[in-house]
């Protein structure tokens, strides 16, 4: 007999993590996390929190600040580092869970769990590099440095589409400057956010530093980002729940660190090489099935090359296997859950209503093993307005609006012309454009001759304009963004 399918195994309830417990919410409820390429699939019960576990999970943390911040950073840094390399250590299975949670190829979500693993030895280091500045004086006999302080709890609001990542690139920062966390993740993929706690528990977190509360984002979302106790939110998420939370911080001017949406365009000249841009279309536009937050939405291409664009990327887009992440030959998952189906699809109506020309896709996939899922096929508009909805509006879904235009000085007017500025790319060989395109572009990250997604560690991410709200993650100025600078005046005149 062989051994059980994870389909058919009993399904584990998973408990929040508060004051150095795994405890069941005080609600006594649950929800049901599912495969989104198999809804027969129940990966596993979460504890449906209320606002009283949201406050216990506080007040754990409120209570570990004091001895959590006393201990130095170079130690806070080696448990970091700890954590990173169980990571490592499970990254076969951990990887396979995030599959299955929220869809993406396992390729993929190998590369999530590394950035997360990578970032962890990064920051680590952090805690035994410079803390502040020593500064001339302008007064005889006195001294001015800067040092870092902790800010106290960090409220850490994540999405689903980086479950590992996101979660990480925020938590490992905040508890290396000394801060304790409560973490609530998407209610898509409370797994990942379990695995990175349990690895940081192993790791020898200390009782309340750390705590996990999982449910629903309205409610516990509002009880975080409102309570006296909490000294920052950081957040990742959609726009409209971003300008939510910055509200709520704003009025008792809580620091808030906000990374949102995206309509990430991809301007392809005439000059270009028109097989490595499609190539680099077909991946940043369809992987992760279009749900980065850098995803490449709009493709503005020159109108000279704009029809043998389309027809390539459609071409393109065809060949892509759709299926189960897990398998290896799959190219492209399913959407996150079956809800997206229906908004991703409603974007395909906008855009036939709009009167932009569907080149390929533009329907729900239900063939044979597909009918299990959440899969939607990877889908094409051209002759796309700027001031179209499909071109203005962020879909999180495998769909890319080509955009024919007359030149460079209207491809940047169109490129800048959304409410977001997080990711955008130029396809050129002429080395003057794209000099001028870095210039003119008005977006937080610009890639050259490259998709609109990938980010490296060690380097700083995060958008303009409404894309987030000036803050930048990652890079060695993470751990400045969950810090304080105290600046210190020493005075040693002669005295008597
Ligand atoms: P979402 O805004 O629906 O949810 C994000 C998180 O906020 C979840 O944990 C959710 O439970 C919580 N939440 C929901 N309502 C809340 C409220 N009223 N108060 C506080 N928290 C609340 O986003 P999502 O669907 O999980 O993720 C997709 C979005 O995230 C997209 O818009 C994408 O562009 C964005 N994103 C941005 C980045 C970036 O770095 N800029 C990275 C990844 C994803």
């Amino acid at each position: 007999m062989s051994t059980a399918t994870p389909a058919a195994a009993e399904p584990k309830t998973y408990l929040n993590y508060i004051g150095g417990e795994w405890k069941p919410s005080v609600s006594g409820q649950t929800f049901d996390n599912i495969n989104p390429a198999r809804r027969s699939h129940l990966i596993g019960r979460f504890q449906r929190s209320d606002v009283a576990d949201v406050h216990a999970a506080i007040k754990a943390a409120e209570a570990a600040f004091p001895t959590w911040k006393a201990l130095p950073a170079p130690m806070r840094g080696d448990i970091i580092l700890k954590a990173a390399l169980i990571l490592e250590r499970d990254r076969d299975r951990i990887a396979a869970q995030m599959t299955q949670e929220m869809g993406k190829p396992l390729k993929e979500t190998q590369g999530d769990l590394q950035t997360a693993i990578d970032f962890g030895k990064y920051v680590a280091g952090e805690g035994r590099r410079a803390e502040g500045e020593v500064v001339p004086s302008a007064i005889p006999d006195k001294m001015c440095l800067t040092v870092r302080q902790p800010l106290g709890v960090v409220g850490i609001i994540t999405p689903w589409n980086f479950p590992m990542a996101i979660p990480a690139w925020k938590t490992f920062p905040a508890l290396l400057a000394g801060n304790t966390v409560v973490l609530k993740p998407a209610s898509d993929t409370p797994l990942s956010s379990v695995a990175l706690v349990e690895a940081l528990i192993e790791a020898g977190i200390p009782t309340g530093v750390l705590n996990l509360v999982t449910g629903p984002g309205g409610t516990l979302g509002d009880a975080l980002v409102t309570d006296p106790r909490v000294a920052m939110i950081s957040l990742t998420g959609s726009t409209e729940v971003g300008k939510r939370v910055a509200e709520l911080c704003g009025r008792d001017l809580r620091r808030c660190s906000l990374e949102l949406g995206g309509k990430n365009a991809v301007i392809v000249m005439d000059d270009a090489n028109l097989a490595e841009a499609v190539a680099a279309v077909s991946w940043a536009g369809f992987g992760t099935t279009g749900q980065c937050c850098t995803a490449t939405s709009r493709v503005i291409v020159h109108e000279k090359v704009a029809q043998a664009f389309a027809e390539k990327l459609a071409a393109a887009a065809e060949k892509l296997r759709i299926g189960d992440g897990l398998l290896p030959e799959t190219d492209m998952g399913p959407l996150v859950n079956q809800g997206r189906v229906a908004a991703v699809h409603e974007y395909t109506e906008i855009g036939k209503a709009e009167g932009a020309t569907l080149v390929t896709g533009g329907r729900p996939l239900a063939e044979g093993v597909l009918a299990e899922g959440a899969f939607y096929a990877p889908t094409v508009f051209t002759n796309v307005k700027p001031e179209m909805r499909i071109a203005q509006e962020e879909i999180f879904g495998p769909v890319v609006s080509i955009i024919p235009v007359r030149d460079y000085e209207e491809a940047i007017r169109v490129a800048n012309s959304t409410m977001y500025g997080l990711s955008c790319a130029i396809f050129s060989e002429s080395a003057r454009t794209v000099q001028r395109a870095m210039r003119d572009i008005n977006a937080g990250l610009i890639y050259i001759n490259a998709g609109t997604t990938g980010a490296e560690p060690h380097l700083p991410f995060g958008g303009t304009k409404q894309s987030g709200n000036g803050h930048r993650e990652l890079g060695h100025k993470a751990v400045e963004e969950f810090s304080e600078t105290k600046t210190i005046f020493i005075s040693y005149p002669q005295v008597g």
